[in-house]
């Protein structure tokens, strides 16, 4: 059964925009995904407390023929791939996919927490789902997604870099 899931996507290290691009191509080439949307690419403050370069992020819904765990599988595989280490918790990342929402399923295992447990906290995360579908609902509080935004702290910037008509088709 096909499910529709968000992703979210980012980097700070080296050529930012193509890493997401790299990323995105990636997903694309696994036989399960089909892309249905990308949004525009924003340049976003890190939310970490660690000194480092802003984020390049952004979101893309794909239709996604198997399993959540499968999903991780296939995001970590593609992150290590693209040389991303794990030395420094919340640090600089060459490339970050994150599984936020997949269809209505609520899932708080060891590995995997689906809605992703800071979607609701994050403008780098809301900003993009809502520009790809307005009335998306978050699963574990029956809420559109839009609602979060206002509560969140003004702090964290996020800036449009690409407009997503400039975004290349990923099928
Ligand atoms: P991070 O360093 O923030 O990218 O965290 C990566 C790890 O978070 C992965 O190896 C997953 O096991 C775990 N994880 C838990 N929930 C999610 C999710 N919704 N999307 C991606 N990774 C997740």
């Amino acid at each position: 059964m096909k499910n529709r899931v968000f992703i979210g996507i980012g980097s700070n290290v080296g050529d930012r925009i193509k890493n997401c691009i790299d990323g995105i191509k990636a997903i694309a080439r696994d036989r399960r995904a089909c892309i249905r949307s990308a949004s525009s690419f924003y340049l976003t403050s890190p939310v970490s407390e660690i000194t480092q370069e802003d984020f390049v992020n952004c979101a893309i819904s794909i239709d996604w023929d198997d399993t959540a765990f499968e999903l991780l599988h296939l995001l970590n595989g593609i992150e290590a791939g693209m040389g991303r280490m794990r030395s420094i918790k919340d640090g600089p990342r060459i490339i970050d996919l994150d599984i936020l929402l997949f269809g209505d399923a609520v899932i708080d295992e060891a590995s995997l927490t689906v809605p992703h447990p800071e979607l609701h906290r994050r403008k780098f995360a809301i900003v993009p789902c809502i520009e790809i579908e307005e009335g998306i609902v978050h699963p574990s509080y029956n809420k559109p997604l839009k609602e979060f935004l206002p509560h969140i702290n003004d702090s964290q910037k996020i800036v449009l870099l690409k407009d997503r008509k400039e975004v290349p088709d990923f099928n």
